[in-house]
């Protein structure tokens, strides 16, 4: 049996495809407050602005491709079960042939309705606007798990933690919770990587590649790749 390979990505993944991050010095909250588009209170208080928000975001997903990073991980399914936890809201790891993606954070691509959280519509990359209906009549609203809104794939994604045999992170802050602390739950013995430019605050044995993902998982894919020779 193949053995499990657990990667946790953030922003950072998607950034040499042209996708702004979070909190960097050019990242997105450089130009919006999370308070005014990424809460459910923001929605309520001006809904066009928050789809307006998310109708960019979609414009930029469809005109960016999956980088050299994303490529990377997919030759790891060539040998490993490979799951992607993925606090990411675009699709490029898919669209790169990834085969198993948790997404943590919702998903661009699609809708769902305001007052029934699983009915969930594939909008692919069509704006949402006011006054456009889920199927059972309430406005369509982005599928995006909202600060300070439950998420509800962190279950799961704990229970793939628990059986990674390898554990990658790549491109987060590790500042988002719950899902920074996915990894309290990946056994001690369990060898983990780390792939960021910057220097990520992770407090247990992990062997880091400071650099760009572009560069740096093609390393940990070779290293794992060779190991399972
Ligand atoms: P973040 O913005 O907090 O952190 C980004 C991390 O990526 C930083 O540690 C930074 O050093 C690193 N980084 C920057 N360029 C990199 C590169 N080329 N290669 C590797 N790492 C690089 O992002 P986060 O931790 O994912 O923050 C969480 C929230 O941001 C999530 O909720 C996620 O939904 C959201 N987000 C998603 C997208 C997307 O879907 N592509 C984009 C922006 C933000």
């Amino acid at each position: 049996m193949k053995k499990k390979v657990v990667v946790l990505t953030g922003a950072g993944v998607s950034a040499e495809s042209g996708i702004s991050t979070f909190r960097d010095s050019d990242g997105l909250w450089e130009h919006y407050r999370v308070e005014d588009v990424a809460t459910y209170d923001a929605y309520l208080r001006n809904p066009q602005l928050v789809l307006d928000f998310y109708n960019q975001r979609r414009r930029e997903l469809f005109k960016a491709e999956p980088n050299e990073a994303h490529r990377q991980l997919v030759r790891l399914e060539e040998k490993y079960d490979v799951h992607i936890v993925t606090q990411n809201i675009d699709n490029l790891h898919e669209r790169a042939g990834s085969t198993q993606v948790l997404h943590l954070h919702g998903e661009l691509t699609k809708g769902r309705s305001d007052k029934d959280d699983s009915l969930i519509v594939e909008i692919g990359n069509k704006e949402i606007h006011l006054g456009d209906k889920a199927p059972d009549g309430a406005q369509l609203r982005p599928h995006i798990v909202w600060f300070g809104e439950a998420v509800p794939n962190i279950e799961p994604a704990a229970e793939l933690c628990e059986r990674a045999d390898y554990f990658i992170v790549i491109g987060t802050s590790m500042a988002v919770y719950p899902a920074a602390g996915l990894i309290h739950y990946v056994p001690q013995s369990t060898p983990c990587y780390l792939v960021d430019p910057k220097a990520v605050p992770i407090s247990r044995p992990i062997t880091i590649f400071q650099e760009k993902a572009g560069t740096g998982v093609k390393k940990v894919v070779d290293q794992l790749l060779a190991l399972a020779q």
